[in-house]
């Protein structure tokens, strides 16, 4: 029998260690059970800090990089943010115990699915989600005060930009297919500045504001 609490507990002190400041986002990685966002197969390497394969071709992504791009976001629990990329399900946890509302949108009508039954049982009641093309972010609830990417995308998509918030902030892995950059977008007075944190591997975001399939 593993015991994932103290396995979770190891994995965020080594986040700690790898740089990740933010207590708000370490106290979430301590508190959500990233093993029930895997498949059972998966279960006992939960805790390590790399992306697992979720099915259909893609990953639920590596614990730092959530700590990471959740960090960039500056979260206080009142923004209301989008998500492109829903996969399994964990960023969006961790985004909305972060937040008061998310919106996560998911190419892959399988992987939406199975998240869903995820935040249902859960009870995540502030995560509403859709099934569709997230590179064209969703005009319906926007502007949003914070924007996640958690896709490679070849540019920064600008429907994404149209609808972040004045004062908001956007986290993007931009780049060539197979190693990106993960960029940073502010709002500011209407203005856009952008700024890069590094280097960062995602799966393609497939759509009309990113790769063709
Ligand atoms: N945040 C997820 C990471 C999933 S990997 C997690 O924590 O598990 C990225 C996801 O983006 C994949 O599920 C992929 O299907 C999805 N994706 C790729 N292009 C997309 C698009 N245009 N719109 C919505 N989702 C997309």
């Amino acid at each position: 029998m593993i015991n994932y609490h103290l396995a979770r507990e190891e994995l965020v002190d080594q986040l700690e260690r790898k740089g990740i400041k933010d207590n708000l986002v370490l106290a979430a990685l301590r508190e959500i059970r990233r093993h029930e966002f895997v498949p059972t197969n998966l279960r006992a390497r939960a805790y390590e800090d790399s992306p697992l394969s979720i099915g259909e071709d893609q990953t639920i992504s590596q614990p730092y990089m959530v700590a990471r791009m959740t960090e960039l976001l500056q979260l206080h629990g009142t923004e209301r943010v989008l998500e492109i990329g829903t996969g399994s399900g964990y960023q969006s946890m961790v985004l909305a115990k972060l937040s008061d509302r998310v919106f996560t949108v998911e190419r892959i009508a399988s992987l939406a699915k199975v998240a869903k039954e995820r935040f249902e049982r859960l009870e995540l009641r502030n995560v509403v989600q859709k099934v569709g093309d997230g590179s064209l972010g969703w005009r319906e609830f926007a502007p949003y005060d914070a924007i996640i990417v958690t896709a490679g995308a070849p540019e920064i998509p600008n429907r994404l930009v149209e609808q972040l918030a004045e004062g908001g902030r956007m986290v993007v892995p931009t780049g060539p297919r197979r190693v990106q950059d993960l960029k940073v977008v502010h709002k500011k007075d209407g203005r856009i500045t952008t700024t890069s944190a590094g280097g960062c591997v995602f799966v393609p975001l497939i759509g009309g504001g990113g790769w063709q399939e």
